[in-house]
């Protein structure tokens, strides 16, 4: 709170004249009106004004979204300080202050908020105006534009009656442009303006100049909750508590006439981040015109010929500017009457491809630091280097029919498929498909390698189809429960829409939404400065990055960008191949010891090989192998034709393979027979799988690799549980190091991700070496809420306002964070040493990532295409929360 002693009261100020505020300010004055009263600050020609801060909007929401008399005064005083800089006068013929109210939150949404310009116009200011200025033309042209932002952004009057009549008057003049209109027609239009408010509002346009600010200010406010505004705030991760500030600013006109005009521009070029303002303008125009696209503007470089001096006063305050940022800018500018006003300056969005660029020229050119460029990236933005993307173009034109969650990113497109054998087959023909089922479970693996992109109806963001498909870093769309699928009938239904195999459609995976029809993508392309800034970011980095990789492939996939050892590899994953989950399957159903043995030595020889070529890969870092965690349910047999398979070949009857499905059925399986609880009913599982990592290891220490063999214990509740399999790895490891006659050093460590683990974690801690997070699990236990079921339930906790993030995609630092700061509390206190880590699927966010800096991890690991983001992101970290 920003109390100030007025009168010997403590009271909130809540309105800052430009020449109070700084850039530091930003949270409470939003981005605009900071940088506007930094820019103030700087001397450069900024029109006065004065900002209603975001907290003004919170008091808003919390008065019953009213602005109390105070908060008016306080508005109307500056208003009057603003009237003396000026030498004008609110509401005044004679000399009148004409107010653009805009929004401003603390992060910059463009687009999402609303503006209202030419504030303070009515009939008498008009006819007072137009004296003044010898202008009718450049009155009428901004009355008629008040009264159509007003009527749309605060009485929410449809622009398009307007925007009819102000056709019709073209139309009936026989002109094309709106320039061509004289005075006249446009007091003409202003007129048939009036008349459209007065029929859709049963009233006059309002004429009083202090209820239309304070109207319009609320109406700035109320449009921080529209709805695309909130969908905005979600996809970036903006709170809503945040609010928005409001900047009323006295009017400069760049619809004046020939000498005047108005534009944006970008100190450098955001798509490709080449070092050259880049811009355009309209000359006689105001800011709506050059974002409307109501007539072609001119790009920048055509000012230099236009106005020049002009043109260098601009380049030279740009570059002013982006040297004081140490960022690259994007400006808005007016120039009236031949005079240059800055309205706004911000930090550029930009492309990945830009935003690489961008950042290893501003260090080469000494204008920022190596930690500030590295600030100035979006980590998440780097996806777009590593996967397609749409073509923004044909996006534009794209209908949206669904949305899911934005599971794996990347851009996919094609032709349906309901099944894996499908998109198989789809994929040697050379036909491009998306893979579309319920759910997807080990069966599809094949399928979903050859589709394109997966969308699934259920699911959340650690589903199975999730994981997988992050894991092989192919575009996901789970969870989208408005697509009703029938694979029998080959249909997917949307909002009563059918879609079968021949339909096009097309996945947005870093946004969830889901395109009919084929939309053009853009290849991933990297460059040698994705490589500098990943070698900055290990520079500053406190916590390493491994990969959740569970073939050599993959693990090579994760080395090439930048893995530093491996934090996971799920041993259940390395059966997804068709061959392989039989002979899992023929292990899981196995009724006695002997029967599985059996099977496991089938299994082993191939586990062993996969093994041996992670080590081969990570040569010289850490591999962490996890035991058997299989939720059963995700490998049974379901399909009829593969359970007579499997019963032929364990030489039993269908119906007795039928019965052992059966019983091995479970109602909750993630909460069922999985993890080390298969390692105490079966020793002889963890004794394989010990065999196989032991033997890979050894076999690659022979090859002269440096191998860093980790043996991780899964979803333990208890101590003796760790014991227990511990027993049985420390036996089997040991016995076989002593038979090879080799020394080899290995760790056994646990995941932690069940909360009794964490409540105990000085217990566990005696038992292991190492602690890896299993977010996932943790999560889904904390809260309570299904891993494969989120999806459906987040979309109406959204809507409700229960819920702003998804807890499986972001950590949740208040309850789950809770657990794990206890857990690793309780793990130092009995063993200093400690290896600690994070492997469920957070380990790849970049708000999460920060947070196991802040609990102080040793590493974080996720899959192999958010190695970078996560690379970037615990160099932000460390340079946001330094450790001591
Ligand atoms: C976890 O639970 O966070 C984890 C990494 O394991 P899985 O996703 O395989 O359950
Ligand atoms: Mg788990």
């Amino acid at each position: 709170m920003n109390n100030q002693s007025l009168g010997g009261f403590e009271m909130t100020k809540y309105v800052y004249m430009f020449s109070e505020g700084d850039a530091s300010m930003r949270n409470l004055l939003g981005g605009k009106g900071a940088n506007l009263a930094e820019m103030v600050g700087l001397g450069l020609p900024v029109p006065n004004g004065f900002i209603v801060t975001t907290e003004a909007c919170n008091r808003y929401y919390s008065d019953q979204m009213t602005i109390t008399p105070e908060i008016q005064d306080e508005i109307f005083s500056s208003l009057a300080e603003m009237e003396q800089l000026a030498g004008k006068v609110f509401g005044d013929p004679e000399r009148p202050l004409l107010l653009s109210v805009r929004s401003g939150a603390r992060a910059s949404m463009p687009g999402m908020m609303d503006t209202v310009l030419n504030l303070g116009m009515n009939d008498a200011v008009a006819d007072g105006l137009a004296k003044l200025t010898d202008n009718r033309r450049f009155v009428f042209d901004s009355y008629r534009r008040f009264i159509m932002m007003f009527s749309d952004v605060v009485m929410d009057i449809s622009r398009s009656f307007y925007e009819q009549a102000f056709e019709q008057v073209k139309k009936e003049r026989g002109v094309q442009t709106d320039l061509e209109l004289d005075a006249d027609d446009l007091e003409l239009i202003v007129s048939k303006f009036k008349e459209i408010y007065l029929r859709e509002k049963g009233e006059s346009f309002p004429q009083d100049v202090k209820e239309q600010l304070i109207l319009s200010v609320e109406a700035v406010f109320r449009s921080w909750n529209t709805e695309r505004a909130v969908y905005y705030r979600q996809m970036h991760n903006i709170p809503a508590r945040w609010g928005t500030a409001v900047n009323i600013q006295e009017m400069v006109y760049g619809n004046m006439g020939d000498t005047s005009g108005t534009g944006v521009a970008f100190s450098r070029n955001p798509a490709t981040g080449e070092n050259k303002l880049y811009g355009e303008y309209l000359m006689n125009a105001q800011g709506e015109d050059v974002v409307a696209g109501v007539r072609t503007p001119f790009t920048i470089d055509h000012l230099q010929e236009q106005m020049p001096e002009i043109y260098q006063q601009f380049a030279d305050i740009t570059q002013q500017l982006e040297r004081h940022y140490g960022d690259m800018q994007d400006l808005e500018f007016t120039i009236e009457n031949g005079k240059l006003y800055i309205l706004q300056t911000r930090n550029g969005k930009r492309t990945a491809t830009a935003a690489l660029q961008i950042a290893v020229d501003l260090v080469a050119e000494g204008l920022t630091s190596r930690e500030e460029a590295l600030l100035s990236i979006d980590p998440k933005q780097l996806d777009a280097l590593l996967h397609p993307t749409f073509d923004p173009n044909a996006l534009e034109a794209a209908t949206r029919i669904a949305k899911g969650l934005p599971a794996s990113p990347g851009a996919a497109t094609g032709q349906i498929a309901f099944t894996a054998e499908q998109a198989t087959a789809a994929k040697e023909a050379k036909r491009p498909v998306i893979l579309v089922r319920e759910e997807t479970s080990p069966e599809d693996i094949q399928g979903m390698n050859a589709a394109e992109g997966i969308l699934t109806a259920r699911g959340g963001m650690t589903s199975h189809a999730a994981v997988v498909a992050r894991g092989m870093g192919k575009c996901c769309v789970s969870g989208c429960s408005e697509a009703l699928i029938n694979a029998s009938n080959q249909t997917m239904t949307i909002s009563g829409r059918v879609f079968g195999c021949d339909d096009f459609i097309s996945l947005d995976g870093s946004t969830g939404i889901v395109y009919e029809g084929s939309i053009a993508t853009v290849k991933a392309e990297m460059s040698s400065n994705f490589q500098t800034i990943m070698e900055w970011a290990d520079e500053i980095s406190d916590m390493t990055v491994r990969a959740n990789a569970d073939t050599p492939h993959d693990s090579q996939v994760a080395r090439d960008l930048g893995a530093q050892g491996i934090g996971l590899t799920r041993t259940e994953h390395m059966f997804f191949e068709a061959e392989r989950v039989f002979l899992f399957r023929q292990m899981i159903v196995a009724r006695n010891e002997a029967d599985r043995r059996k099977a496991l030595a089938k299994i082993k020889p191939m586990q062993q090989e996969d093994f041996l070529g992670l080590f081969r890969v990570m040569d010289g870092l850490p591999v962490i192998i996890r035991l058997l965690d299989p939720p059963l349910h995700e490998f049974l047999p379901t399909a009829e034709g593969e359970i007579k398979e499997l019963a032929d070949e364990l030489d039993i009857t269908y119906e007795r393979l039928q019965e052992i499905i059966n019983e091995l059925h479970e109602l909750n399986p993630m909460l069922g027979h999985r993890g080390c609880r298969l390692a105490v009913s079966y020793p002889e599982i963890a004794e394989m799988q010990t065999e196989a990592i032991i033997g890979a290891a050894l076999q690659a220490a022979a090859e002269g690799i440096v191998v860093k063999p980790e043996i991780m214990v899964p979803l333990i509740c208890e101590v003796k549980e760790l014991e227990f399999v511990n027993r049985t790895i420390k036996t089997t490891a040991d016995r076989l190091i002593a038979d090879s006659g080799q020394p080899l050093k290995y760790w056994v460590g646990t995941m932690i991700e069940i909360p009794r683990a964490c409540l105990t974690a000085d217990e566990v801690a005696e038992e292991a070496d190492f602690f890896s997070f299993g977010t996932n699990d943790l999560t889904q236990m904390t809260y309570g809420l299904s891993r494969d079921d989120a999806g459906k339930i987040l979309e109406t906790y959204y809507q409700a306002g229960i819920f702003e993030v998804d807890p499986t995609a972001q950590l949740d630092r208040v309850g789950v964070g809770a657990l794990m700061r206890t857990a690793v509390e309780l793990g130092r206190k009995t063993k200093p040493e400690l290896e600690l880590g994070i492997c469920g699927e957070h380990g790849g966010d970049p708000s999460s990532v920060e947070f196991c800096q802040i609990l102080g991890l040793d590493y974080v690991s996720c899959s192999p295409y958010r190695v970078p983001i996560a690379k970037l992101a615990a160099a932000q970290s460390a340079l946001r929360y330094p450790r001591k």
